[in-house]
């Protein structure tokens, strides 16, 4: 079990002035931030990072968007660091995110849903290590 997870604020959050708000949920949920940076996807990076989705309906919107604006990219450290990053976050589509959680306080659509987090171990590990290299992680 690792205890690295990786997030992102999405466009939506970073706009509508969330960054901090959900930084300090993050950090009242018992994450430590272990690498982060604020920076922008070109069209080409987000189709990449978003590849696994690329035969899906969604795909075409959800590059644009994850380009349309900058991000906040992070890797967080914690015990059973993805799980509970899941959890802290809610349901893809804010509407069925928990009360409480990420999406469900900051989250507007089920494509502009405030953050993104790694889904299991190794996706953590290859999303994190498509933002930071080894040097940039604390
Ligand atoms: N997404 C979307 N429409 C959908 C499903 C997903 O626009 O019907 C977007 C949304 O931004 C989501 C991302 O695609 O966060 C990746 O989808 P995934 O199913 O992996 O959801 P997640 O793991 O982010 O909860
Ligand atoms: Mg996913």
């Amino acid at each position: 079990m690792s205890n690295r997870t990786f997030t992102m604020l999405k466009p939506d959050a970073v706009s509508n002035n969330y960054i901090g708000p959900i930084l300090a949920k993050i950090n009242e949920a018992g994450f430590r931030i272990v690498a982060m940076k604020y920076t922008r996807l070109s069209q080409e990076q987000a189709g990449n990072f978003y590849a696994v989705h690329k035969e899906r309906p969604f795909y075409k919107d959800l590059v644009s968007y994850m380009s349309s604006g900058p991000i906040v990219a992070a890797i967080l450290e914690k015990n059973n660091a993805v799980e509970d990053f899941r959890t802290l976050i809610g349901a893809t589509d804010p509407s069925k995110a928990a009360p409480g959680t990420i999406r469900n306080l900051f989250a507007k659509s089920i494509e502009a849903n405030a953050v993104h987090g790694s889904d299991s171990d190794e996706n953590a590990s290859i999303e994190g290590g498509f933002f930071f290299s080894q040097l940039e992680r604390f």
